[in-house]
């Protein structure tokens, strides 16, 4: 008998690639670049959150949470809702806490999407959605934002939705462009979702860091959408720890249930002591946000005034801590031509466009994301070997 050939890999893993933004961090190391790809601080978290953390660890809190989440900690993300979005939100059926809001949007793709489902996502989108997709089994239909400010075209979104349509995914403040859907936008989706009884589920991870008065409008705050939205977040990016992995859904208990199902086959539960710890960082008060937001500010601008100094162009971020620049005109074949001569001769990481986009998209190969989620003296490094692009 002939032996058999041990197949690598699942058809499901064979499907998508390994992260290019996290291969870019590699690339950075080995070149000792500037590190402006990956989405992460490069600053201390609150030192409130350190002691947090050393606390719940001398308190014992060392062994599994509830599978759905600590109860303090639920407690205070309903809390929050009720505060900031004026949301009524059940800790004791409607929250899930996860390892990362990346845990909670793959759990709930695989809790409420069948294959042969279609999810209606927007393009550009951030990466992990199209292998969410994959291991849901759902298939992603692209709905373009154009630029300058990254909108989308109503009648184009219209016709997305169909009788196969489960799902739409939104992300604002969106990674990577920086746009912030606006009530009105919202408010089509939303009409889109009700007329069609289609769920939305909304990443809203950057909600704290946002620019210039803009405001932004939770999906399940908008008429009618209480019932059909899958709200997605985590510590990450509003309290700077990306490395505790704690996130959460929140949904209405009928898909609480099924999220919650699948998170406990999937991890069990979220690290207990960071869970706990990070009761005292959605605790923090109005001032914390008021002061990230106004840090942020200084950042992205900062930012904008490397970005002019050497000329190139990009879409001034609403929200988020990205840049997504058109490289379009700088002489190289593509995003990916463009990112490995920065990395290897300029010194600078970034991530190549092409990685938020699907197949076939006109814009794809015209893009690179700057990461601006840095300490001033990595911006002005970045700068001093930036600069070696201006042109003359
Ligand atoms: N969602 C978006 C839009 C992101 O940009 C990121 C990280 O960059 C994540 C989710 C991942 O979040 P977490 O660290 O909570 O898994």
């Amino acid at each position: 008998m002939q032996p058999r050939v041990i197949k690598t890999a699942s058809n499901k893993a064979s499907q998508f690639q390994e992260s290019v933004i996290r291969e870019m961090s590699r690339l950075a190391a080995q070149h000792k670049a500037v590190n402006l790809a990956q989405g992460l601080p490069d600053f201390p978290c609150p030192a409130e959150l350190k002691k947090a953390v050393a606390e719940a660890t001398y308190d014992d809190i060392n062994q599994y949470a509830i599978t759905w989440g600590d109860k303090p900690l639920r407690q205070a993300i309903a809390d929050k809702s009720k505060k900031f979005q004026g949301q009524t939100i059940d800790p004791e059926s409607e929250i899930t806490v996860t390892c990362g809001a990346t845990e909670a949007m793959v759990a709930a793709m695989i809790a409420l999407v069948d294959p042969g489902d279609e999810v209606i996502v927007f393009e550009p989108f951030y990466e992990n959605y199209g292998p969410d997709s994959i291991l849901s089994g759902a298939t992603p239909r692209y709905v373009k934002l154009y630029p300058p400010n990254w909108s989308f075209v109503e009648e184009e979104l219209e016709a997305a939705f169909n009788d196969k349509t489960r799902a739409i995914i939104i992300n604002t403040p969106h990674n990577p462009t920086g746009k912030v859907f606006t009530k009105m936008e919202l408010t089509t989706v939303a009409k889109l979702c009700q007329k069609w009884g289609v769920l939305c589920f909304t990443d809203e991870i950057y909600e704290h860091i946002i620019y210039d008065g803009n405001e932004h409008i939770a999906m399940a705050t908008i008429a009618g959408m209480e019932d059909l939205t899958i709200t997605i977040n985590s510590l990450s990016k509003t309290y700077s720890v990306t490395g505790w992995r704690v996130g959460w859904a929140i949904a209405r208990p009928q898909y609480t249930l099924p999220i919650r199902k699948v998170h406990d086959f999937l991890t069990v539960g979220a690290p207990a002591p960071l869970q706990r710890a990070g009761v005292t960082a959605v605790n923090m008060d109005a001032k914390y946000y008021t002061d990230l937001s106004h840090e942020y500010h200084q950042r992205r601008d900062m930012m904008m005034e490397i970005l002019d100094a050497v000329g190139i162009s990009y879409y001034k971020p609403e929200g988020a801590y990205y840049m997504f620049c058109d490289i379009s005109d700088r002489g190289f074949e593509s995003d990916l031509a463009f990112t490995k001569h920065l990395v290897k001769d300029i010194g600078v990481a970034v991530v190549p466009g092409g990685s938020f986009f699907g197949e076939g998209n006109k814009l794809k190969h015209k893009y690179v994301r700057f990461c601006f989620s840095r300490r001033d003296e990595t911006l002005k490094a970045a700068r001093e070997r930036l600069l070696k692009l201006a042109r003359v």
